[in-house]
């Protein structure tokens, strides 16, 4: 049977150890949060967001703005976020409605203060294989809970399964920058299965119930950061959990893997965009 990567473990405990550097300081961070869409999954995120912050010392202000919001109205307050030397951290809760461009919100906050490290110039240096002010939260939690089990990447073949900009991208370049051997895939992917079953850490990052036993090789490492609900409202992730947990070496529960992870890389992102 698998180890279980237990995201909530590791997230206390780094909320534990972010809480008593956060007493320590006279100056508390602040995160804004920028929720512009009715996704009652949104405001659950966000409102998850806030409460963490704020047990652990940091301070939070959240904006709401309804779906129809322009998009003038939106970089005026990203701007204003930017020159508000309190605010120590800007956060834009995804997705944001079709009609605004999301990278140009994304790209007006100041690099600074890009808590998710998804703006151009922080995705370049990510890119270029040098030091963005952050990383973007969910790769990074992904890598945080691989290095808490001490699971070695050089060398090995990582297979990313998705590619968007929130996670598979940025995550297989934070593989790659650690010596993986990576291979993207995606919708278009001919023989998904041929190719998973040659991975040695496999991450899915689809949001649909994809991942099968028969699609890997024994002893893999499995990370699922996909998240779904059934139509009884019960939250799956891409994997097959029950028969995949009898062949893999480690696996990532959903929940109680990445999620966690995700929010404790928040939380580590906006005491480390504090720190200067
Ligand atoms: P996304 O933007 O919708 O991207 C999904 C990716 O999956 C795309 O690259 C898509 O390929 C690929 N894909 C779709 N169907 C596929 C298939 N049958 N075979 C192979 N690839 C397929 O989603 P996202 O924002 O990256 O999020 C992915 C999942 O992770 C979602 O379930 C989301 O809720 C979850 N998530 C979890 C956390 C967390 O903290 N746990 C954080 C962020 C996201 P194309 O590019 O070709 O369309």
């Amino acid at each position: 049977m698998a180890i279980i990567l237990d995201g909530k473990k590791l997230r206390d405990k780094i909320l534990v150890q972010l809480k008593s550097k956060l007493d320590s300081l006279d100056k508390k961070p602040t995160l804004a949060v920028i929720l512009a869409n009715d996704d009652p999954a949104s405001l659950i995120y966000v409102n998850n967001k806030k409460k963490t912050a704020e047990k652990i010392g940091i301070n939070s202000s959240v904006y709401t703005y309804p779906k129809n919001v322009d998009e003038k109205t939106l970089i005026n307050k990203i701007r204003e976020l930017n020159n508000d030397k309190n605010i120590t951290a800007i956060l834009v809760q995804l997705p944001l409605p079709e009609h605004i461009d999301k990278q140009k919100i994304i790209n007006t906050i100041a690099p600074k203060k890009d808590v998710d490290g998804l703006c151009d110039y922080n995705f370049g240096k990510l890119f270029a294989g040098e030091k963005p002010y952050v990383y973007p939260c969910t790769p990074k939690g992904v890598l945080l809970l691989l290095d808490e089990y001490n699971i070695e990447l050089e060398g090995k073949h990582a297979v990313v399964v998705g590619r968007s900009n929130l996670v598979g991208k940025p995550l297989a370049q934070m593989l790659l920058n650690r010596n993986a051997t990576v291979t993207i895939c995606h919708s278009k992917t001919k023989n998904l299965p041929d190719i998973t079953k040659t991975a040695d850490v496999l991450v899915s990052a689809v949001g649909e119930n994809i991942i099968e036993e028969k699609m890997l090789k024994p002893n893999c490492v499995v990370v699922d950061v996909g998240i779904f609900k059934d139509n009884e409202g019960k939250l799956h992730g891409d994997v097959d959990f029950e028969n995949v947990s009898k062949i893999a070496s480690y696996i990532s529960p959903v929940p109680g893997g990445v999620g966690p992870m995700t929010i404790a890389s928040l939380m580590l992102n906006t005491v480390e965009l504090s720190a200067d």
